[in-house]
Parts: C-alpha cells; structure tokens; sequence
C-alpha cells in the first residue's frame, strides 16, 4: 500500500492535549480522557472544537496499534490511512461507549442507541373513480415534533436531573407484607417521571414545550392515489410520524380502503358491470350506453343475430382499470347479463310465439300412455323462502327436544304457525 515511507510528522500533539505524558497507560489515557471529555462537552457548554480534538487523540491513542504508528510516523500517517483507521468517527460516539450511555443522565441524544418509533397507520377510504383517474389527497395531521426551542431535552440549561422518585431507573418497588415472614415485591413504573427517569426542575423547565420535549404540530400531506393502486395498498410517508428524543421516527402509513360502488365491481384490472335485459332485446338485439367511471359514455351494443342467454357475460377489452404504475394498459370490462322474462302470455301470443319458434321436441305422448299417469298441479314457490322455513322448523324441533321436563311430563306444544 505504502510506496514510500511516510513523513515523520507531529507526534506529540495527542499526548499534549489529553495531558498525559508518552509513556502514558491504557488506565492513565482513560481517567484523563474521561475527566478532560466530561469538563469540554458541548451539551455542558464545552468548547466542541476541544470536545472533538480529545476524542481524535483518545481515539488513536487507546488502540495500540494506531498509537504505535503514531509515535513512529505522526499525524499525517494516520490521516493518510495508516492502520486501516478510516475517517474520524463522530466525537460523541466515542464519548458515549465509553460511558455506555451519557453521563448526564440522557442529556445528549446524539450518537446514542436509538429506539424504533412505531409507525402510524390510517386508513385511506377512496372511491372506484380515484383508483381509475388517480387523484391526490391533502390531509391534515397531528404528530409531535422535537421542541425547537431546547431541541428535545425539555429543559432550558439542557440539563436533567435523575427523577427523584425512581433514583434514574424509571421504575419503583413497591413492598407490601403479605405475612409475618413474607413479602410480595412489585416494580412498577415510575409515575413521576412516566418511566423515564428523568425530572427537570420546576423552573427549568423549557417554556414552548413545559418540559414535555415534543410539541403538537400541524402538518398537511399529499397523498397521490396511482391510477390503478388497489384496496389494502400501503402509500407509505417515512419518518412522518411522531418525533420522539432517542427514536428513529416511524412512518406514517395509509391504507387504500376502497369504497364500493354502485355500478362497477373490481376484479384484479377487471371491471364487470350488472345489466338487465328485456327478453325482447335478449333475443332480437340490444344497445345501451354506459357512463363509464371518467364520464365518457360508452355504446354497447349486440352483434346483429345474437342471442343473450340468461347469467352469461360479455366482454370488452381495454376497458377496464388501469394497470398500477403501466397505467397505459387497461384490463377487461364484462358485462353480466341478467335476462327478464314475461310472468305470462296470453293463449294468442303463445300462439304466435308458436310458428316463430324452434318447434317443441318431437316426442308427442299417445292417450294410451296418458292414460296410465296420474295429473298433478304445478304451483309456484319462493325457493329460497321454503328452505328458510324448513330450516327455522328444524330449529324449533330441536330445541323442544332439549327442553324436554325430566318428568317426561306432557308439554303442551305450542302451534308454530
Ligand atoms: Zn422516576
Ligand atoms: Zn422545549
């Protein structure tokens, strides 16, 4: 990697600035990084420009192998990659894993491990005609965001203080004697503090958010509804949900809930259309116009001769939704066929209906083998009520046999209908 050997240069600085001498310690480089770092932190109204020197040179110095190139080539090694040390890393991560945390009791939110926000779903209701054209909706919301004033920490020092109902654990143990050589432990949060384990005092606290970190904020968003997009899909904002100090904000999420409607069914990128026939039209031909979901009206009209049998389908290409993000494309539009016939006809229209119609089928029955049948009557029924009623009959019968007295006593049945 290295054509030439690398210039010697300042060797010492590091040494200067945490205030150890060369032949410093691993424990003598970290008590006075330590004390050095905590007096300069920024978040304590530290000078960040010393508060990033002392994490550069705690930082080569408390790895062996970079201190050892240090000492030999200086600085500049280092800066020209020597020791496979990349770039500098952020001071206050530094400052932070050597604490395992801040030391100040959740002042600085920077470079800590953050929490997970949880994502805000809404649903998104939008009609047949919006998935069709594509529309754009604004809404308006309501989510928390970082105080500005004091950016989160609540107080206007930046400082906190360890709740004092909860010594800074955010939980508190309750005692209770249950008998004379035993007791029942609880933990429960703390309520001083909401779990946090942090108080700031009365008049510290920040006067935009009283110490609540996070204020209300209005904010409108665009939603753009794709032609073609379909019920259940996600149109997802990220990071637009509520702020919080510590925590990846979440996203806000919308859910296309699409409402039905009158006239068109969706399948997939398939429409279908209900449409009713007279039987006249159903046989002799038929031509309607259908207002189609952009308002264009739309000829349909039957192929010269055909014939519309009843609960079949016709289809039209090209007509149907827009294909999500190929909205050039478009898929089919059936048309379900319901045909109406006649309740009656009269003996003269039978007749006539008679000569134009396929003859009946061939197989005429003599007397003799009409005289060996017996004559029924035809009445019309209700299909779906009669199932009903059986159905409701059943129920009745079983539920008088789970009544039944012990006794075996007589009950007197009571009429159902
Ligand atoms: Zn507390
Ligand atoms: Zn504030």
């Amino acid at each position: 990697m290295f054509g030439r050997a690398p210039k010697k240069s300042d060797n010492t600085r590091y040494y200067e600035i945490l205030g150890v001498s060369k032949n410093a310690s691993q424990d003598d480089l970290k008590k006075a990084y330590r004390k050095a770092a905590i007096k300069n932190h920024p978040d304590k109204g530290g000078d960040p420009e010393k508060f990033k020197e002392l994490a550069q040179a705690y930082e080569v110095l408390s790895d062996p192998e970079k201190r050892e190139i240090y000492d030999q080539y200086g600085e500049d090694a280092l800066k020209e990659g020597m020791g496979g040390g990349g770039g500098v890393h952020n001071p206050f991560d530094i400052f932070e894993s050597f604490f395992g945390g801040s030391p100040f009791g959740g002042g600085s939110s920077r470079g800590r491990r953050q929490r997970q926000g949880e994502d805000v779903v809404h649903p998104l209701k939008v009609s047949l005609e919006d998935l069709y054209l594509g529309t754009t909706k604004k809404l308006s919301l309501s989510r928390n965001v970082i105080c500005s004033k004091c950016n989160g920490k609540g107080s206007k020092s930046g400082a906190s203080m360890k709740c004092p109902g909860c010594q800074g654990t955010g939980v508190k143990i309750s005692v209770r004697q249950l008998g004379p050589s035993m007791i029942q432990q609880m933990q429960h949060s703390c309520n001083e503090c909401k779990g946090t384990g942090e108080s700031i005092s009365e008049k510290d606290k920040c006067t935009q958010c009283k110490g609540e970190k996070v204020v209300p904020e209005k904010k409108v968003l665009e939603v753009i509804v794709e032609k073609g997009m379909h019920h259940g899909q996600k149109i997802t904002f990220p990071g637009e949900a509520d702020e919080a100090p510590d925590t990846i904000t979440g996203d806000i999420v919308f859910v296309l809930q699409q409402k039905e409607h009158p006239k068109f069914k969706r399948k997939g990128d398939d429409l279908i259309v209900e449409h009713t026939l007279a039987l006249t039209e159903a046989l002799c031909g038929f031509q309607f116009v259908l207002t189609h979901l952009d308002g264009r009206q739309l000829l349909i009209k039957s192929n010269p001769g055909d014939v519309v049998k009843p609960d079949s389908y016709k289809g039209i290409n090209d007509e149907g939704m827009p294909m999500y993000q190929r909205p050039f494309m478009k898929g089919k539009l059936y048309i379900h066929f319901n045909v109406e016939f006649p309740d009656y006809l009269a003996a003269d229209q039978v007749k006539a209906l008679e000569v134009i119609l396929p003859a009946r089928p061939s197989s005429q029955l003599t007397d003799m083998e009409l005289d060996v049948c017996e004559e029924t009557t035809l009445h019309d029924v209700n299909m779906e009520e009669e199932m009903r009623r059986k159905q409701q009959q059943a129920r009745q019968e079983a539920y008088e046999e789970d009544e039944d007295t012990p006794s075996g006593a007589q009950r007197v049945q009571c009429a159902q209908q």
